[in-house]
């Protein structure tokens, strides 16, 4: 940084002599004359500094890098389009968007569709034999603990419970709080555990809301309105760790943010914070940290990134969405040395917890907390000049199915401290006997020393996404990541050490199969579909066939 500035300087002084010549003759030209150049003169310093920003933020060769890579792949997404590649592209995707749309359909193929309201309404018993019908196709087995994440409990008296929260306020909506006063202080309650579970200070708020993406689309909005009331910002920046959740990608797609995205060190998997810092600027209007992330199951170092926000006043989300009710419970299992991540650091000013993770509530539900209301404000939406009327809302929808959040606050009141630190022991057990069974297998490395419920692992020697094709022959539902090349298992109340001990039995076996195999090793679908992926020439064409999937969701 010093090495650019005084090598500027320098310049700047070779030059003084032709500048003040410059000046000189500015007193001789043209009003027109000197306008022109000013104006020339502003636009060149906008390119420059651009231009330095980047190089600072990514190193010279790192930004040569990073732009290369975006304009070749722009580069080849286009020419792909031209007349004589895109025919034949098609040819050769249309069998593999047919497979796609046939795997999505299944087995539902098989029974009668109802394409358009029935002109009589059906019989009641006519609607159970359909439940059960539709019940019986064929799905990944979660209740044995097959499947990573997904399903986070498999406790059945839990769900007569929120069935009958269900049953008693199935009509509750929380836009309208004079008609459900209930459902509004059994949500403010929710919001109350939530926040102090997080050590939130008495200025700690919070609402609740339809999931965690909708928590992370909220902390952004927030932060970017901030920056833009604030500071006047307009060319929104936010600074993430490239292993941080898709959701942010999304918040930067519908709020029109930029995102600079850090790199993780590959031994620990936290994100590196020298690179953080570099890449703050008069833009930034967000630091975002995980505890802990989706790929790789670790918690960044929310310390030192609180250290950061609070020494460059920007402000910082801790994204424990996936932490949920298992991250506030680790100090009472590792000990009180395990690192902060929550509102006790000065600098953290919003966190997100799913509560239908592994807090177990019914799907749909989410909190995101601030640590001051003024925060929490810039999230809502607030019209006066509607012919329906005066009208505020506190989150991205409208009407709220109230219902829901009655079946979050009865499982949080239901489940207790005492319940939650259970599960949560017994997670981090299976994970760790996970994670020692998975660095004992020669193939396989864990990604840096997780401590929480994933457990994430890649491979020198053998193809990680034939592992994965394999395992899923055998029932495993495993979840694919990439840069690196790795899979993970998420450890949920389904899974228990026998499951710990099956997994690694199988993938102990397949590891072996591949490495004898070698390199002559059949690939599957995850293989190509990555492999496609990774590539600068095809990448685009992955999202042909992710649309297509996205498409297939809604054929009958
Ligand atoms: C699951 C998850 C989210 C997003 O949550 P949804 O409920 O799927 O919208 C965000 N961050 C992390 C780390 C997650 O694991």
């Amino acid at each position: 940084m010093d090495g650019y500035l005084s090598s500027i300087s320098a310049l700047l002084h070779d030059y003084a002599p032709f500048i003040n010549m410059y000046i000189e003759e500015y007193h001789q030209s043209s009003v027109i004359g000197v306008l022109r150049d000013a104006a020339f003169l502003y636009f060149l310093y906008l390119v420059l500094a651009l231009i330095f920003r980047e190089i600072v933020c990514y190193g010279p060769f790192g930004a040569i890098a990073y732009y290369s890579r975006i304009v070749c792949s722009k580069f080849f997404e286009r020419a792909l389009e031209l007349p004589p590649f895109r025919s034949k592209i098609q040819k050769e995707l249309d069998p593999t968007l047919a497979a796609v749309q046939k795997s999505v359909i299944g087995e539902s193929a098989d029974l009668d569709s109802v394409k358009s309201l029935p002109d009589r309404g059906w019989k009641k018993e006519l609607i159970e034999a359909q439940f059960d019908n539709l019940l019986k196709l064929k799905h990944s087995d979660w209740e044995s603990g097959k499947v990573s994440g997904a399903v986070y409990h498999g406790d059945t008296a839990l769900w007569d419970l929120q069935a009958e929260a269900f049953e008693k306020f199935i009509a509750a909506n929380q836009l309208h709080p004079d008609v459900f006063p209930a459902v509004r202080k059994m949500e403010a309650e929710v919001v109350a555990m939530t926040l102090s579970l997080f050590n939130a200070p008495d200025s700690g708020v919070g609402t609740s809301t339809s999931g965690g993406t909708e928590s992370l689309l909220l902390a952004c909005l927030a932060a970017r309105e901030k920056a833009r009331i604030e500071r006047g910002v307009t060319n929104p920046e936010m600074i993430l760790p490239v292993t941080a959740h898709a959701a942010f990608d999304k918040a930067a797609f519908y709020f029109n943010i930029c995102m600079r995205k850090a790199p993780i060190d590959p031994n620990t998997g936290k994100v590196i914070i020298s690179a953080v810092k570099r890449m703050i600027n008069s833009d930034t209007v967000l630091i975002v940290g995980s505890a802990p992330n989706f790929p790789h199951g670790i918690i960044d170092d929310i310390e030192t990134l609180s250290e950061l926000a609070v020494r460059y006043k920007l402000p910082l989300h801790v994204d424990a969405c996936l932490g949920s009710f298992v991250v506030p419970f680790m100090s009472q299992i590792y000990g009180d040395d395990f690192p902060l991540f929550d509102f006790r650091l000065p600098g953290v000013t919003s966190i997100s917890c799913d509560t239908h993770k592994y807090g177990m509530a019914p799907k749909g539900s989410s909190i995101i907390m601030y640590r001051d209301r003024k925060l929490r404000e810039y999230q809502y939406f607030v019209t006066l000049g509607w012919c329906g009327g005066i009208y505020g809302s506190p989150t991205l929808a409208g009407s709220r199915p109230g219902a829901l959040m009655v079946g979050c606050w009865a499982t949080m009141v239901r489940v207790g401290k005492n319940g939650y630190l259970k599960q949560a022991k017994e997670i981090v057990k299976c994970s760790s006997k996970l994670k020692e069974g998975i660095n004992n297998i020669p193939e396989l490395s864990v990604i840096g020393d997780p401590m929480g419920s994933v457990v994430s692992f890649t491979s020198d020697s053998i193809d990680i996404y034939s592992l994965s094709d394999r395992m899923s022959k055998k029932g495993w539902h495993l979840s694919a990541l990439q840069s690196p090349a790795a899979i993970h298992y998420a450890c949920t109340g389904n899974t228990d050490l026998n499951t710990v001990k099956a997994l690694l039995k199988d993938l102990k076996s397949i590891c072996s199969e591949l490495t004898k195999e070698g390199a002559g090793a059949a690939k599957g679908d995850t293989s190509a579909l990555y492999g496609v992926n990774g590539s600068v020439q095809t990448g685009s064409l992955t999202k042909r066939i992710v649309v297509g999937f996205l498409d297939a969701l809604y054929k009958l």
